[in-house]
């Protein structure tokens, strides 16, 4: 027995038109657990049409009512977090623990967009010229695209959507199709909280979806999460019909280690940040650089944090879980053995992995290559799975070079206890997000989120102050109150006196 997963719009659970669909399945048993929707351009249609009818309304909703309503969504999803972390496990695989910090994070942004009366406020200049006052105020956009990954379905939805709907805009929110149901009950849980209908909706879908959104004539912005080569799609699409895009993309995450470093805390950080969440995280370390000769040291402490890992399924109390899909698990697999005939030492083989679960689970264990140079292909591209490859260089300033010659610019790690070294990595490093001694450093909500190079298209980075610019639009107000000595013609360009 299947379930049907449909759209949200306009405040109700409404079924696809099209006739097409998409199997959603429990990544720990192989099980098909249910038929998720995939949206025809009349589903576009009415799910922007609902975002564009409550625009009005909302926007014009107090800034009090509206953050009201935010509290009142913050209470909810804490009384009811595990709810949402269970559906998180049963689609994505990742562990019950893992799927819990993921809403944990999430409510952060909610929280921070509960302060938006403060982060709203304009400023005020009383006289800039004689007689006249000028303020500056921020107004929403309108409604507003976000299209998420499936990688994290409740954290990357709330990167955005709490700051948007908090600064008055509307949203249709298009999830990842293999993790539908997070959105739906995120959506349900809005509407107990008392948003009105059709300022958050959901559109399930693929690229038919996506498109639809991105050349919507009345679809104000695009907030994107995903691989690279899509996330460049989508912010050139979305530039060309006139939106306001941000588009985060993929990345490859370097922990580079010092001779200095402590290597047992170090291997804990490779381990947690290399495995966690089965390296379906952006964040995830992928490339651990080796500075000087901590090499062996290093790896066999890794290598027996490792094998003492236990994979499985999330509801378990497993370390690891299993990847999103069949076809994850094979382009996984693939690459360890593409490492293998290149020449990287493999010191701890995933692909052989005994889970602990029933069923046909997409498992991969974590998996360890030693002696990978810059040009194997389990280095240049982004795996998104649990391997951790260690390559080995001399100097710190090679380490610096790696890490700047890679396309990709979203985290970076250093492990040392020297801080002069520590200070010239944070300002060297072409990366949006900098660990020192902190191997996953996602930002706080008020803080924002984003990398540099392929991994962000776009000005803007998500939540914090960048994250309000992004959902809002300035105005300045020029005000003079006019008596009879304001009279005369005077065609010069206006000057201050
Ligand atoms: P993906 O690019 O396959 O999909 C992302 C979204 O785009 C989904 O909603 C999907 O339905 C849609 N999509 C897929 N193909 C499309 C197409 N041809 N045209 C239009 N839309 C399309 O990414 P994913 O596999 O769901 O997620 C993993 C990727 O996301 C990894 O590359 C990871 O690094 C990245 N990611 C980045 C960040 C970040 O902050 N930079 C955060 C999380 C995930």
């Amino acid at each position: 027995m299947t379930t049907s997963i449909n759209h949200w719009i306009g405040g109700a659970s409404v079924p696809g038109t099209g006739g097409r669909t998409a199997d959603v399945t429990n990544p720990a048993t192989g099980e098909v657990t249910g038929q998720v929707d995939l949206a025809s351009q009349d589903d576009v249609q009415a799910a922007v049409a609902a975002a564009t009818a409550a625009f009005p309304g909302w926007r014009d909703t107090s800034l009090t009512k509206r953050t009201q309503i935010l509290f009142a969504f913050r209470e909810l999803l804490n009384a009811r977090a595990p709810e949402l972390a269970a559906i998180i496990t049963s689609e994505h695989g990742k562990v019950l623990s893992d799927a819990a910090g993921e809403v944990a994070r999430g409510q952060e942004v909610v929280e921070f967009a509960c302060g938006m009366p403060h982060l709203l406020k304009g400023a005020f200049t009383e006289n800039a010229s004689t007689g006249v006052d000028v303020h500056s105020t921020r107004q929403p956009l309108g409604p507003v695209a976000i299209i998420s990954p499936f990688n994290f379905p409740a954290m990357v939805p709330m990167w955005f959507f709490p700051v948007a709907i908090a600064a008055g805009n509307t949203v249709v929110l298009k999830p990842s199709e293999k993790v539908p149901t997070a959105a739906i009950w995120m959506a349900q849980l809005w509407k107990e909280a008392g948003l009105p209908d059709g300022v958050f909706n959901v559109l399930q879908g693929d690229k038919v979806a996506v498109d639809g959104l991105l050349t919507h004539p009345d679809i104000a912005s695009a907030s994107f999460v995903g691989s690279t080569p899509i996330a460049r799609y989508v912010y050139e699409t979305g530039t060309a019909h006139g939106k306001r895009v941000q588009a985060l993309g993929g990345a490859k995450n370097h922990m580079v280690v010092l001779p200095d470093a402590d290597l047992d805390l170090a291997a804990d950080a490779a381990i947690n940040a290399g495995f966690g969440s089965a390296g379906e995280r952006c964040m995830a370390i992928s490339a651990l650089v080796a500075v000087g000769d901590v090499a062996d040291e290093l790896v066999a402490k890794i290598h027996d944090r490792a094998t003492g890992l236990v994979t499985g399924d999330g509801t378990r109390g497993c370390d690891m879980g299993p990847l999103v899909t069949a076809a994850s698990q094979d382009r996984v697999s693939g690459y360890v053995d593409a490492g293998e005939s290149a020449g990287a030492k493999l010191v701890v083989d995933g692909r052989t992995v005994q889970p602990d679960a029933d069923g046909k689970g997409f498992f991969v264990g974590p998996t360890l290559f030693d002696h990978v140079t810059p040009d194997m292909s389990v280095y240049t591209d982004e795996i998104f799975g649990p391997v951790l490859s260690v390559l080995r260089v001399d100097t710190y300033d090679e380490a610096v070079d790696l890490i700047n010659a890679n396309p990709y610019g979203n985290g970076t790690a250093l492990f040392t206890n020297d801080g002069g070294a520590a200070r010239k990595f944070q300002n060297e490093v072409t990366v949006g997000m900098i660990g020192i001694n902190v191997p996953v450093p996602v930002p706080m909500a008020y803080f924002s989120f984003g990398g540099w190079k392929n991994s962000l298209f776009g000005d803007t980075h998500a939540h914090g102050t960048e994250g309000v610019h992004f959902f809002t639009r300035g105005k300045v107000v020029t005000t003079r109150w006019l008596d009879p000595s304001h009279g005369g013609i005077n065609l010069g360009f206006p000057q201050n006196t």
